[in-house]
């Protein structure tokens, strides 16, 4: 389910002469709603979304690191790769990785393959 719903997220395309707004198509105001997204996700019948969702929000540490972690299990996060399947475009010389400059910016290769990454968490499990 989690692999649909990123590939119908993914199918969408940006129309660059249109403003950017967000929406919420579940509130008739088109706001977003923390509380009623464990709901939804059930009667949508994403189950396996719901116990991430359920572990990560109970999780007691800062919002942030919450939203930083909810964004991670949905591999969600703006990468050049993620950007460019919305159809933005970028100068061949800016789609590498900002820390080795030798791959493709990925969200794999963002937080667990790069070389320079993979030493960052080294040091953060060992301290
Ligand atoms: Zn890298």
């Amino acid at each position: 389910m989690l692999e649909k719903m990123i590939e119908e997220v993914t199918k969408i395309k940006l129309a660059h002469e249109k403003e950017d707004r967000l929406i919420w198509l579940y509130d008739s105001k088109g706001e977003f709603s923390v509380k009623r997204m464990p709901n939804l996700l059930m009667e949508k019948g994403v189950e396996d979304l719901s116990f991430v969702f359920n572990k990560i929000w109970k999780m007691k540490v800062p919002a942030r690191v919450r939203s930083f972690l909810w964004m991670l299990a949905l591999g969600r996060f703006p990468t050049i790769e993620f950007l460019e399947r919305r159809g933005i475009q970028f100068q061949q010389m800016r789609k590498k990785c900002p820390w080795c400059d030798k791959e493709l910016e990925r969200f794999d290769h963002l937080f667990f393959k790069c070389k320079f990454v993979k030493g960052f968490w080294r040091r953060i499990f060992n301290w």
